[in-house]
């Protein structure tokens, strides 16, 4: 089972080695062709003006709205949260708009730039180790969002169907239980198709 990172900017290689971990195979993905070879897709975390303006520049805005049309799974990490986003608090325009939430930039970031913590995520048995870095919060939730987990009563995981969203960056512990929950989405993702 193959697993994407889309490597226009940000963390890749981090995302790549978890991914590697919870036992699939992860590959960097520059172009929209290589999009067809890949079972499911991380949009990792960098900076989201830029990865957005890259994804519009090399099309990726409609081959990655296709990809989650197909059901194939995609989990956005910090900037790839936002670029998921249907909207942006404040008025910015929207990137993939695929998630129906609506997230504000930076909003740790005013407290505090970064910080760890222990985390409780629904579906994992023990609290997971989170490294927030300039990090977004889920403002507001659709109805089809399932909210996975909360810090000081702020939404910072969530999951939509085959959509995964966390605020902060799971690749920089070696703790790879939320890659391992994608990688079962993936694989249950797999089996429907198939
Ligand atoms: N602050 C960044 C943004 O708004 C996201 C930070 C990150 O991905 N670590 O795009």
């Amino acid at each position: 089972m193959k697993i994407g990172v889309l490597a226009l900017q940000g963390a890749v290689t981090e995302h790549i080695v978890s991914v590697g971990k919870a036992g699939a195979e992860g590959v960097p993905i520059k172009r929209v062709e290589e999009l067809k070879e890949i079972d499911g897709l991380i949009i990792p975390g960098g900076e989201s003006t830029t990865i957005g303006k890259l994804m519009r520049k090399y099309d990726f805005i409609e081959a990655i709205r296709e990809f989650a049309a197909d059901g194939r799974p995609i989990f956005g990490t910090c900037a790839g949260l936002i670029v998921m986003a249907k909207e942006i608090a404040g008025g910015e325009p929207p990137h993939l708009e695929l998630m129906d939430i609506t997230v504000a930039r930076n909003a740790f970031g005013r407290q505090r730039e970064s910080f760890e913590c222990d985390l409780d995520v629904k579906g994992i048995d023990e609290p997971i180790r989170a490294v927030f870095i300039r990090a977004p919060l889920i403002e507001k939730v659709g109805r089809g969002v399932e909210v996975l987990s909360e810090y000081n009563g702020e939404i910072v995981t969530a999951r939509q169907g085959n959509l995964l969203v966390s605020s902060f960056h799971p690749e920089l512990t070696d703790d790879y239980r939320l890659h391992q929950y994608f990688t079962d989405m993936v694989q249950a993702a797999r089996n429907v198709g198939a």
